[in-house]
């Protein structure tokens, strides 16, 4: 059984509970450079780029989530420099998911190696064989986005505690709701909430979460002195989709699982990958690590001119890059050189109503 998802009813009550007669219910944005500092500096907040009261309501709640200490930052990518770069010393080995997410790549084999990082890849089917070794950070990435290959994050997480590394995780694609890879054994989880923790395509903002006190210390100090921070008003904006993101997690899931089916089943589709699916190879590892299957699809056409034309016609999708939106979107991968056939969609089911959604795409299939 995988670990439960945490308690939505609680997030929506988090910040109400402790409030005076007459505050607002809604959290205010607190837009503060600096703050009311008499005599010593010994407690409460100082200085904007240190923290601040918006961003203390949106790490409670993601805190609430993950179940563990957690710091925000201003986009994905900040959150996973942060859980990487601060634990890195020249020499250290690094293992990362060839087919994981290309910017993740980009920051370890460009900027990192720069600093004496050395960076290995393999790919998430496979990425146990070899064992781990040797490895400073194993940084895993289940499913793998676009293919949405899984990895065994428990399985993982033991032997690379066993062989004295840290294990990251980036948990983009599925949130709290779907999969907790801290509850698996993972060290830092890491997510872009861009995508569906944010959910309505308008913010950019990022979170990292660790039990681990020293691990914690170490990346709040990255923060603070390198000045990856996020705004008040972005804060409040994810603080505000958070308190929808159960819902919508839950219906995109819900709709992702009846839209594979179908296409699955379509003579138009020559191949699909879906963790929900009984016929996908993943399929056993879903079970056990995932409390939902996602609400991303990959599905293969014939060319790379019949996945455009899908894409183009139906009237329910955004082509778009990025994912996780309220509205459904999709994107032929090879178009930014991502190792998958030409025709090759990534679709990212969003909150329309399903069988609207499906009409839209069946008229728009060949
Ligand atoms: C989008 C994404 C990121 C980066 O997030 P940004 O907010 O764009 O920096 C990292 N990992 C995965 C899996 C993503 O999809």
């Amino acid at each position: 059984m995988p670990p439960k998802p945490p308690s939505a009813a609680e997030l929506l009550h988090l910040h109400g509970r402790d409030l005076a007669k007459g505050d607002p219910i809604a959290p205010p944005i607190t837009l503060a450079s600096m703050f009311h500092l008499p005599g010593l500096p010994d407690g409460g907040h100082f200085y904007g780029r240190a923290g601040g009261p918006t961003w203390d309501v949106l790490e409670a709640a993601l805190a609430h989530l993950e179940a563990a200490p957690t710091l925000v930052f201003p986009s994905g990518m900040a959150a996973i420099t942060a859980a990487l770069l601060p634990h890195l010393r020249s020499g250290d080995r690094v293992l990362l998911p060839s087919d994981g997410y290309y910017v993740t790549r980009r920051l370890c084999h460009d900027v990192l190696a720069r600093f004496g990082v050395e960076v290995e890849e393999r790919t998430t089917a496979a990425y146990a064989e070899g064992g781990f070794d040797g490895f400073r950070i194993v940084f895993v990435e289940s499913p793998s986005n676009p293919g949405l290959d899984l990895s065994d994050i428990a399985a993982i997480s033991a032997e690379v505690r066993a062989a004295g590394g840290l294990t990251v995780v980036d948990n983009t694609t599925m949130t709290p709701f779907g999969q907790r890879p801290l509850e698996l054994g993972a060290d830092i989880v890491v997510s872009a909430d861009t995508k569906a923790s944010g959910g309505h395509s308008d913010v950019l903002m990022g979170h990292a979460s660790t039990r681990d006190a020293d691990l914690l210390a170490e990346m709040t100090r990255w923060r603070t002195v390198s000045g990856s921070i996020p705004g008040p008003f972005e804060s409040w904006l994810l603080h505000r989709s958070l308190e929808t993101l159960e819902l919508r997690f839950a219906r995109m899931c819900d709709s992702a699982g009846i839209i594979a089916e179908r296409l699955a089943a379509h003579p138009a589709v020559a191949a699909l990958r879906y963790p929900g699916l009984a016929s996908d190879p993943a399929h056993a590892l879903a079970r056990a690590q995932m409390a939902r299957p996602g609400f991303l699809i990959g599905a293969t056409f014939a060319s790379a001119e019949v996945a455009e034309r899908v894409i183009d016609a139906c009237a329910c999708l955004r082509p778009a890059t990025s994912f996780g939106g309220v509205h459904s979107s999709a994107e032929r991968r090879a178009r930014w050189g991502d190792a998958v056939p030409e025709g090759f969609v990534r679709f990212s089911i969003g909150c329309e109503p399903v069988e609207e959604l499906w009409a839209a795409l069946e008229a728009a299939l060949p």
